[in-house]
């Protein structure tokens, strides 16, 4: 089968042959439909050869999978059939230490030591023709919903829900919400407030193209992400700054903007891998001001999203590629040229 991989520490990912997997004890094999590509993938890319290989390479990339049930492993059961549509819930954890018991998989204490790495960032991933899942418990169905419009979902809308849902007490009504970067995440994220908050919400991005993305799915402002947008937020909040910040690009300007953004007893949610850090202290941070690090989401928050999908609350700009084109999409996403989610159909 057909598969995209990360093959050589450094050098652009390459279109393979590889053998179609064969699912062992307890495992699924989805026939891939849909899949959509994250730029955390280009921040794996950008990692030393020596932490990349603890991931194990060759690697095939993609953790947005949205696939038709193909084969069950000996004694995989459950209330799935072959043909089933199904999303997989990418944060793979043990599925019993103390934060995968409260549901917070994606902060599972054992998995590193059991070597139970999520797909397309460890195990074989997604962007193939079909992708082994080690576990039931890690589909959701998601019935007669679109699989390009999907896949996203895995991770380009669960992320933003978690990291907005640790922060929603704090905005009611009068509040204000800043995305910075208005991506697959961003562009999620937009609507994700707009769903579960009273916030208005200011999307910041580089180009006018994405500021415009940001006006489509909701925002009320939007504005370039440059120091001019300290001055323009104080001014749409009465001086006061954003009530949270939610950063989705993780690049030192965007985190240096998002600190300055934020307000006093506001919420500064950093959830960008571009290698940027936050200095937090006394003085630096607005008193009060909570700051918070998410990863990815739980299972629970997947079934919702899918909900708020399926009542037509997310909707995701998507622009379909195919399996041979993902070298060129990866080097567009180095650009930020991407708009919306890029979707591999295979
Ligand atoms: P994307 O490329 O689709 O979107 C990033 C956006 O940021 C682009 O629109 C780009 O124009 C914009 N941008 C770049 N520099 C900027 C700046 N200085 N100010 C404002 N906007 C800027 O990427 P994505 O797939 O949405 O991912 C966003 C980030 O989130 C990535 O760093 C990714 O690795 C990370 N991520 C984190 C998690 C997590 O669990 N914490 C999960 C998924 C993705
Ligand atoms: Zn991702």
């Amino acid at each position: 089968m057909k598969a995209v991989q990360y093959v050589t520490p450094g050098e652009p990912v390459q279109v393979v042959d590889i053998p179609k997997p064969v699912p062992g004890p307890g495992q699924v094999l989805l026939k891939i439909t849909a899949a959509g590509v994250c730029h955390s993938d280009i921040a794996v890319q950008r990692m030393p050869a020596e932490r990349v290989a603890a991931m194990g390479l060759p690697l095939t990339l993609g953790h947005e999978p949205v696939g038709t049930i193909a084969e069950f492993g000996p004694g995989a059961t459950g209330e799935f059939a072959v043909g089933d549509s199904v999303i997989v819930y990418g944060p793979w954890g043990c599925g019993n230490c103390l934060n995968c018991s409260e549901g917070y998989e994606n902060y599972c204490s054992e998995a590193g030591r059991l070597g139970i790495q999520p797909p397309g960032l460890g195990s074989p991933g997604a962007l193939a023709e079909y992708m082994i899942v080690d576990s039931i418990r890690h589909l959701v169905p998601i019935g007669d919903l679109d699989p390009v419009m999907a896949a996203p979902l895995a991770d380009a809308a669960l992320t933003p829900y978690h990291a907005i849902k640790s922060a929603v007490s704090k905005l009611g009504a009068g509040s204000t919400a800043v995305v910075i970067g208005v991506g697959g995440l961003g562009h999620l994220g937009i609507q994700i407030l707009k769903a579960l908050t009273p916030a208005t919400v200011i999307g910041l991005d580089l180009s006018e193209e994405k500021l415009a993305l940001a006006k489509r799915v909701g925002a009320d402002h939007t504005l370039l992400s440059n120091a001019d947008a300290v001055a323009a937020v104080k001014e749409l909040t009465g001086g006061r700054g954003a009530t949270a910040v939610f950063d989705f690009v993780g690049v030192q300007p965007a985190i240096d903007l998002a600190v300055q953004l934020t307000s006093v007893r506001g919420a500064l949610v950093l959830v960008g891998v571009g290698g940027g850090t936050a200095q937090v202290g006394f003085g630096v941070t607005p008193y009060e001001c909570s700051v918070m690090s998410p990863y990815w989401g739980t299972r629970q928050e997947l079934v919702e999203v899918i909900e708020l999908a399926q009542r037509g609350v997310l909707g995701v700009e998507t622009t379909t590629y195919t399996l041979d084109e993902m070298p060129e999409v990866y080097a567009k996403f180095t650009r930020d040229e991407i708009v919306g989610r890029a979707v591999a159909v295979p």
